[in-house]
């Protein structure tokens, strides 16, 4: 399966990150790719920007060298009544949110909170999608928060670097997507990059939606179309690519 655009990136901003925004527009250039999403950490994260950086996005530019470029943040979960770290009006304004769980953020939970936090998750309004549900050691179930996507029209994350940090966790990778594919609820393939090198960088995971027949109407960034039409139905106000 062929993969447009990369829904998840770290910049400087990020200080376990590596590249600035100018070299990760790049890196997507260097990949073929149509679209990239900025999304760095919620000030929860201990080497995160403050608020002010998802304040001031507005200034960058939604199209950068004829590449997309989704302002987006993936807020920290931080505590199980599903409180996220980003306000009301960054959440109104960016591209592309992205809610994950992270044992910097949070403690982690009985697989019974964190699908019940995933849930709430995937029913907030302003969250677009749930960033590496597969990461351990946060377990959850993934036929419940397929369902509860398909319903809601959000989009699961089958996520490069968490595979890289975590090889043996491919199987949880396969189950997850065998429930998106019961449920119809979508998927977001992204590599998560920390430097410009690894953007447009997506491992095995294509490949493993080829061998598991996965329909690319499922893959919000399969093709330009899926993620125009993603980004229409979640209300943003992005230009058509
Ligand atoms: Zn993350
Ligand atoms: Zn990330």
């Amino acid at each position: 399966m062929n993969i447009i655009a990369d829904l998840h990136t770290h910049t400087l901003v990020s200080h376990h990150a590596y590249s600035s925004l100018e070299e990760m527009v790049a890196g997507a250039g260097r990949s073929n790719l149509r679209a990239i999403a900025i999304t760095d950490h919620g000030p929860a994260m201990p080497d995160a920007a403050n608020s002010w950086h998802f304040t001031s996005m507005w200034i960058v530019p939604q199209i950068i060298n004829s590449i997309g470029v989704l302002r987006g943040g993936e807020a920290n979960i931080i505590d199980y009544d599903g409180t996220i770290d980003l306000s009301q009006a960054d959440l109104d304004f960016l591209d592309l949110v992205i809610a994950s769980l992270h044992d910097y953020a949070i403690r982690p939970g009985t697989a019974g909170q964190n699908t019940a936090v995933y849930e709430k998750m995937l029913r907030h309004p302003k969250i677009d999608v749930l960033g590496h549900p597969t990461d351990p050691p946060f377990d959850c179930d993934y036929d419940t928060i397929a369902r509860v996507a398909a319903e809601t029209g959000k989009a699961l994350e089958l996520n490069s670097h968490a595979l890289r940090k975590h090889p043996d966790a491919i199987e949880r990778y396969k189950e997850l997507i065998r429930c998106c594919v019961r449920h119809g609820a979508l998927m977001s393939v992204v590599s998560d990059a920390h430097v410009s090198y690894e953007v447009g960088y997506f491992d095995c995971i294509p490949q493993l939606l080829d061998e598991m027949e996965v329909p690319e109407a499922l893959v919000v960034n399969a093709s330009v179309e899926n993620l125009n039409r993603f980004l229409r139905q979640r209300g943003k106000k992005f230009p058509t690519l």
